[in-house]
């Protein structure tokens, strides 16, 4: 038995946002989350102001949302949310700002407080007393696919790590694609980003829970991504080719919606925490040393990944990873020993194709890193 389920409305193609105002407004008063750059440079901040103001729909930008958003931060944000009276919301950016727009639209309207049966930490059971405020997303990178995810990934300090919380309130109720939003991208979160749609769409097709729809949708996913392997390299893009990475990124969304990520994604968290290395960078540092494990197991999964790519075999794969995204911090042994405490922990060990324990990740890190 298989399920599928993903219920969010996508806009796809040339202006998606200006030409589709009643699906951008969710309500009367707007609360739109985004980066310090993001909303600026991509060029969706001022078409989401102006379809606003022709609308006359009072709002509120907050554009303080940093990278991998720490989780108190979220509930300083949603005190700036509830006083401003908000009751929807738009998110601009990477998957920074529209993860954090999911825990905004929690708090918002569930506050946290110590000593209540609600505190910052409960928003990792996934069931809220008050529905979430409803939200739309405008991705201005093309890699998490958080846009069609009921998963936001918050920083926790606390637990020095990053911990995702999941529930299908948070899905956004409509995402809009258009490539003009992606096309100015610094060419190396062009890649970093578009590598984490590939570890997406790789760890939900090679994962446990995969299922025919998820098969079928993660091997096109990655057939989009094989046609622009060259311009993802040289940093040429058209707004047409990036309309197609954000929509293979959607694709990449969809499937782990349904599948969950495996321990490529558990093992980059401790990368980023701890080396401040990117998402989708700390990804393709391990996503080669994985695939090899699966071929292990699952090797005609392994050669359909490397076919729909367009790639010749594992070496290429290795070659061309390696290429886009560049080690460039160094590690040591008893660092990577001290991530496997956390990283072994991490729901997503169990949908490994491939078995897993203390020593196989560590023999990854240490393959993949030193
Ligand atoms: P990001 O952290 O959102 O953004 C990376 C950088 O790119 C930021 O400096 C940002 O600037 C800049 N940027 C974004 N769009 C731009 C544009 N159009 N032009 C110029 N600069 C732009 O990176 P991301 O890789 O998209 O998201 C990573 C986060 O998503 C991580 O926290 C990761 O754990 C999470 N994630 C979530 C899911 C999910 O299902 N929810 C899946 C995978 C990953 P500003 O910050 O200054 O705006
Ligand atoms: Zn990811």
């Amino acid at each position: 038995m298989s399920t599928f389920f993903m219920p969010t409305k996508i806009i796809k193609g040339e202006n998606a946002v200006t030409s589709n105002p009643d699906s951008l407004i969710l309500g009367s008063r707007a609360f739109i989350v985004t980066g310090k750059s993001s909303g600026k440079l991509s060029g969706a901040l001022s078409d989401v102001k102006k379809v606003l103001e022709d609308r006359k729909i009072p709002y509120c930008v907050y554009d303080k949302i940093e990278n991998n958003p720490e989780i108190s931060s979220m509930a300083t944000a949603s005190c700036v949310c509830r006083e401003f009276g908000a009751d929807f919301i738009i998110a601009i950016g990477g998957g920074s700002p529209l993860d954090a727009a999911k825990a905004i639209a929690v708090y918002t309207v569930n506050e946290p407080r110590e000593g209540t049966d609600f505190t910052l930490y409960s928003i990792f059971d996934g069931k809220y007393k008050n529905k979430p405020l409803p939200m739309c997303a405008i991705p201005t990178t093309a890699g998490t696919g958080s846009e069609v995810t009921p998963y936001s990934i918050l920083t926790l300090h606390k637990e020095q790590t990053k911990r995702s919380f999941s529930s299908p309130e948070v899905f956004f109720k409509n995402a809009f694609l258009d490539g003009k939003y992606t096309q100015g991208l610094p060419k190396q979160v062009a890649r970093n980003t578009a590598v984490d749609a590939m570890c997406h769409l790789i760890e939900g097709y090679t994962n446990k829970r995969a299922t025919d729809m998820t098969d079928y949708m993660a091997l096109e996913g990655l057939r989009i991504l094989g046609k622009h392997l060259h311009s993802l390299y040289t940093g040429n893009f058209t707004r047409d080719i990036c309309t197609e990475l954000l929509f293979a990124s959607s694709i990449g969304g969809i499937v782990i919606s349904q599948t969950g990520t495996t321990i490529v994604h558990s093992m980059g968290y401790q990368l980023t925490y701890f080396k401040d290395i990117p998402h989708g960078m700390a990804n393709g540092h391990l996503i080669y040393e994985y695939l090899l494990r699966v071929n292990d197991v699952l090797p005609d999964k392994v050669t359909f990944v490397l076919s729909a790519l367009g790639l010749e075999n594992l070496t290429d794969f290795k070659n061309y990873i390696t290429k886009i995204t560049p080690r460039t911090v160094i590690f040591t042994t008893s660092e990577l020993e001290a991530f496997v405490k956390t990283s072994i922990k991490a729901r997503n060990a169990a949908s490994c194709p491939f078995p897993i324990s203390e020593e196989i990740e560590l023999e990854i890190y240490k393959s993949s890193l030193l």
